[in-house]
């Protein structure tokens, strides 16, 4: 891993280092966009085409039904299938009490206004499956859209070596009272949920996070399509911030898990001094070579750097500027921090917070935003599975309060009718019938 130091940086030297998974050729572009219109125009062959091109599978259908999801599922045993119980409660819990109706507000005597939520009717839950299989990510896009009451809930995950899914991911489908599981991954995947095919159902909305072919299908089809999508989640990465009361072998740790991911997933240190640094290089070292992805680890962290900064203040600010997806701060009085946090997906506070706390079971979704988009969106909630609709309702008092001040503003705007919508119901000729 490179070192900088934070106060040798320019502006635009920090620009640069923060800036993640661009693609200056549009080579991943290219690919997604043939990819897209292949399954625009040959709907299900399509997708039979490149599970054999892309997951080296060759189909006999593009789904498991329940009977087969069930079978796949047996392989499960009692103590994985209750991690996973402990896992669905905790995000249950944690999800279900983020619905909440609003109040009414009577913003004028006889004028009311208020907002409910509906759920989107039609959801489509991509789960990875490419370099790991993530049963995890079912449960933070399932147990969401099911709180929701989302009507229809279409699963891809792209087949393995054996044509199916792994037993964990039918397990969840089970736990989830999904009953069937498209065999799509990839570009092909979000083309297939926001075009339709033959047997894949046209979705209002997409979720998930993928890799960069996945994440690029899915801002290219939402500009495209009326499919609407949760936020570009791609590439995993973590900043962790560190000062001298952290424990520089649970911070390597953190920065192994996440480096462990993907080659392209990043792992940034913030710290507070040189000798953290070496110390934690150390741990790295250390840890590395007991672990079974450390080819993908090296790769990750080739692609991966320390900045050293003078105070944790400035640690912040750099943080704020990369706007991570994972922020860590391994430091013992965090709470003096976290009002200075702006930018991140999700945040993991003190030693004993690790991030695959929030990866797998405490509660909190693991469905963030990466590549800095943690500036504008937030991690995938209840919220991402419905609308809220607004309300209003007037009283024959309400209009006589409301009305004059509706007419001159649409007077003002010239636009006459609209005005004329509220003298219909003042002029006393007229509001009588
Ligand atoms: P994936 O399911 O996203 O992608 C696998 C698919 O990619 C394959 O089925 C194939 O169709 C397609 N593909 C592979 N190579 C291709 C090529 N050369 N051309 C066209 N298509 C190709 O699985 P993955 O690759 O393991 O990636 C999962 C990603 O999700 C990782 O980068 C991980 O960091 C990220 N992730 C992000 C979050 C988040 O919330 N942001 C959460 C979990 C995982």
């Amino acid at each position: 891993m490179k070192t900088y130091n934070y106060s040798d940086l320019s502006k635009s030297d920090i620009q640069s280092l923060v800036q993640r998974n661009i693609d200056p050729a549009n080579e991943i572009r290219g690919i997604v966009e043939n990819v897209i219109t292949k399954v625009k125009e040959h709907g299900d062959s399509a997708l039979l085409d490149f599970a054999l091109k892309f997951d080296k599978v060759e189909l006999e259908k593009l789904y498991l039904d329940k009977e087969e999801l069930e079978t796949i599922a047996s392989a499960v045993t009692a103590e994985q299938k209750a991690a996973l119980e402990i896992a669905y409660n905790n995000i249950y819990k944690f999800h279900a009490a983020q619905v909440k109706a609003e109040d009414k507000v009577e913003t004028m005597p006889g004028v009311s206004c208020w907002r409910e939520m509906r759920p989107i009717e039609k959801v489509g839950l991509y789960i990875p499956g490419g370099s790991a299989v993530l049963p995890s990510t079912f449960l933070m896009l399932g147990i969401p859209a099911r709180i929701a009451g989302c009507h229809e809930i279409v699963v891809c995950s792209p087949p393995q070596k054996n044509g199916k899914v792994n037993a964990f991911i039918a397990y969840v489908a089970l736990l989830l009272g999904v009953d069937k599981i498209y065999l799509a991954g990839g570009a092909q995947a979000i083309a297939a949920m926001a075009y339709g095919t033959e047997t894949v159902a046209k979705v209002d909305k997409i979720f998930g996070p993928g890799n960069q072919f996945v994440t690029r299908a899915k801002t290219i089809v939402q500009s495209t399509t009326t499919t609407a999508i949760d936020m570009p989640a791609g590439p995993s990465e973590v900043l962790v911030i560190a000062d001298e009361s952290c424990n520089p072998a649970y911070v390597a740790a953190d920065l192994l898990a996440q480096a462990e991911h993907g080659i392209d997933s990043q792992a940034i240190l913030v710290c507070t001094s040189q000798k953290i640094a070496e110390e934690v290089l150390a741990q790295v070292e250390k840890q590395v070579p007991v672990l079974p992805r450390a080819e993908i680890v090296k790769q990750a962290l080739d692609n991966s750097y320390i900045v050293i900064t003078n105070t944790l203040d400035e640690a912040m600010q750099f943080s704020n500027a990369y706007a991570p997806e994972h922020l860590i701060l391994s430091t013992a009085n965090w709470q003096l921090h976290t009002a200075n946090i702006i930018n991140a997906g999700s945040v993991f506070l003190g030693n004993l917070t690790p991030e695959s706390a929030g990866d797998y079971a405490s509660g909190t979704n693991h469905t963030l935003p990466t590549s800095s988009y943690s500036r504008a969106y937030s991690g995938v909630s209840v919220d991402s599975f419905v609308k809220k609709i607004t309300f209003q309702h007037i009283t024959p008092d309400g209009i006589k309060n409301i009305g004059p001040s509706v007419e001159i503003l649409a007077e003002l705007e010239g636009l006459h009718a609209h005005k004329n919508a509220v003298s219909v119901r003042l002029s006393p000729q007229t509001s009588a019938k």
